[in-house]
């Protein structure tokens, strides 16, 4: 079987048709008024919600699918015959997203006389997704495969949590972090090759380097930190629900929370989002986000972390971005549609994605990016 990528960089015959449609709703408030004739936010913060409640919002909006859709269930270990069934899905979904470590000796070939430069997720990219979020920690392996990558490549983490808890999670200096979906980026100022851009802030990290700070949505922390407080008292009583303030988005996480109790939390975040037009929700694995409306996602992240670096020509530069969650999606479909370099879709289980290629988790990401470094290594032999 032929296991290279049929729609590489500079094939003109790439498929385009396999995005997955947004689950972003803009404007929550715009979608569904209460039928009561009041608002059911004011509603719901003056009687205590009981299991049970309201839930035709989050059901009509299309919520609870996305919910559902966003958070495949884990594979199931025993072999029998349904098992078989997926194994076959999942190797023919792999015809459409081949392996990048099949696919390597293809992606080198592409990056001839091309400089490399590496995009990370962190959850489920890196680390293992976790029943706690603050236990998503990366393997020792991982830390000095990721340490070795940046050493030859300028690499960048760019995560859904905040820049400060992604860089304390990976705590690699040698890293360009870009927090919030993109929207809290932090490097260096002496890797600041361009600096033309309204949004920049000089600062000193925790360690007293300058560093140069990129946050187009820094006007929205106040209302993020009032979302936040609000989102943990209408949660606090859901067994397992757990609210966590990113600084430039606020995350409800129901990994731990009963299925039946999935309508009630979302109802609640609903009700909560109602009263904030200028906020907006996505969909994580197993987490509602809720994060500011502006113009800006993980793939406008790259493109600006490329021309912040003097990295934009596409013609000697060679992005490649490895990510599992749907916000990833914005970067791969960056990456495609410029024909410039590869997304891989950390996934083992089938779904669709405007990535290239696959890798089935974070074991294979290692691999493969210990497979970069001992290119590398023999190139400069
Ligand atoms: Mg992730």
């Amino acid at each position: 079987m032929d296991s290279s990528p049929n729609n590489c960089i500079n094939c003109e015959e790439m498929d385009l048709s396999s995005g997955n449609a947004s689950l972003v709703l803009a404007d929550p408030v715009a979608i569904n008024q209460s039928r009561l004739g009041f608002h059911l936010s004011v509603f719901t913060r003056l009687i205590p919600k009981k299991k049970g409640g309201k839930v035709d919002d989050v059901r009509s909006n299309g919520w609870l699918d996305a919910m559902q859709s966003s958070s495949p269930p884990r594979k199931r270990v025993v072999k029998d015959v349904a098992s078989d069934d997926s194994d076959l899905v999942y190797f023919s979904w792999k015809l459409k997203y081949p392996s990048a470590l099949k696919s390597f000796d293809h992606i080198i070939n592409c990056a001839h006389n091309k400089k490399i430069v590496i995009f990370l997720d962190y959850d489920g990219t890196l680390s293992p997704i976790v029943d706690d979020p603050n236990r998503a920690f990366m393997s020792f392996d991982m830390r000095s495969a990721v340490k070795s990558v940046a050493k030859y490549f300028p690499t960048a983490i760019i995560s859904g949590r905040s820049c400060d808890k992604v860089y304390e999670l990976v705590g690699l200096t040698e890293l360009f972090y870009a927090g919030s979906h993109g929207i809290d980026i932090m490097f260096p100022a002496k890797d600041t090759m361009s600096i033309n851009h309204t949004n920049y802030i000089q600062s000193i990290d925790k360690q007293g380097k300058d560093v140069n700070l990129f946050q187009p949505a820094r006007e929205f922390i106040p209302m993020i930190n009032e979302v936040f407080r609000t989102l943990v008292e209408v949660t606090k009583d859901i067994r397992g629900a757990l609210v966590e303030n990113h600084k430039f988005c606020t995350s409800v996480h129901y990994r731990n929370v009963d299925e039946k109790n999935w309508p009630i939390i979302a109802q609640r975040v609903y009700d909560v989002l109602k009263d904030y037009p200028r906020l907006r929700l996505t969909h994580g694995r197993k987490v509602l986000e809720v994060r500011p409306v502006i113009d800006w996602d993980k793939g406008k992240a790259v493109k600006f972390l490329l021309q912040s670096l003097g990295l934009s020509n596409s013609d000697d530069v060679l992005p490649i971005y490895i990510g599992d969650d749907r916000t990833d999606e914005d970067a791969f479909t960056v990456l495609r549609e410029g024909k410039h370099g590869y997304g891989i879709l950390v996934s083992s289980v089938p779904k669709e994605s405007k990535a290239l290629l696959s890798l089935r988790d974070t074991l294979e990401v290692k691999d493969f990016l210990k497979s970069l470094v001992s290119w590398k290594e023999q190139m400069i032999k």
